[in-house]
């Protein structure tokens, strides 16, 4: 845990936030400013800063089952229409938090390309 880390507070219990589902290793919330009709946050328990962390490790079994929770969460809400995983790495990739997760957004039509 990172005293600092929002997420990590959360994770916790510190602070407040709507859990989708959890278990041992991830965790799902909602958005707290949701870009879509569903918009949830799927992130390891333990605290990475960022998809940087698994560079060298790509075939880690923890981001394997991290896209798995990820596209059981998205194909649930988009009910068979689709979904959008967005992963926002560094300052030019629109990271504001710095622990690891994926954007999953469902319930309508996603434009390309994104802002
Ligand atoms: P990113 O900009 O990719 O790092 O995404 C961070 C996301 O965290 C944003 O979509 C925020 O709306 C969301 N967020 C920030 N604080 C909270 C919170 N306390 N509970 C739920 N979502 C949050």
């Amino acid at each position: 845990m990172d005293p600092n880390c929002i997420f990590c507070k959360i994770i916790a219990g510190e602070i407040p936030a709507t859990v989708i589902d959890r278990d041992k290793d991830f965790i799902a919330i909602a958005d707290v400013n949701p870009q879509a009709p569903t918009h949830l946050l799927v992130m390891p328990i333990k605290h990475y800063p960022n998809l940087n962390a698994f560079i060298d490790v790509l075939s880690n079994t923890v981001i394997a089952r991290l896209f798995a929770f990820a596209a059981h969460l998205g194909a649930s809400a988009g009910k068979g229409a689709g979904y959008r995983i967005v992963i926002n790495t560094g300052p030019n990739g629109g990271q504001s938090v710095d622990h690891l997760h994926i954007h999953v957004l469902a319930g309508r039509h996603m434009s390309w390309p994104p802002g």
